[in-house]
């Protein structure tokens, strides 16, 4: 077994942005079956991804969607893997970087409540592991 690195962004957004998760999850497969492919590999066992703190993608959707698309494939029985990356925001007031507190978006320098995001936004495809 081994490991397949993907540096792939399938989705950048939050929240305001709606998201498919069954279409997001075909991309994944479509992604991951190119890279097991191009690697010669026979099955593909894991997927790892990275999902943000304030990605809109829900995890156990995608682990929904994952065994109905993956059926028929060479990806069929694999396990995906989740690592949650933390949030943060950059006040638009004074530029501040702050990590994301519950559901508190005002800056904590300046107490501006006009923020952007700066980190933990997205969700990708990080690597797979084959066969
Ligand atoms: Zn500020």
């Amino acid at each position: 077994m081994y490991n397949v690195p993907v540096s792939s962004v399938h989705s950048r957004g939050w929240r305001t942005q709606s998201m498919h998760e069954l279409s997001i999850t075909q991309s994944v497969l479509d992604i991951a079956l190119r890279h097991a492919t191009q690697a010669g590999a026979r099955r593909i066992t894991r997927l790892n991804l990275v999902i943000g703190e304030l990605s809109s993608v829900v995890d156990d959707s995608v682990q929904f969607y994952w065994d109905i698309v993956s059926r028929e494939t060479i990806a069929a029985g694999s396990e995906l893997h989740f690592e949650r990356t933390p949030g943060a925001l950059r006040c638009l007031g004074c530029g501040h970087t702050f990590p994301l507190n519950g559901q508190d978006y005002a800056c904590p320098a300046c107490g501006e409540a006009q923020v952007v995001t700066a980190g933990g936004d997205d969700f990708r495809l990080e690597s797979i592991e084959v066969e």
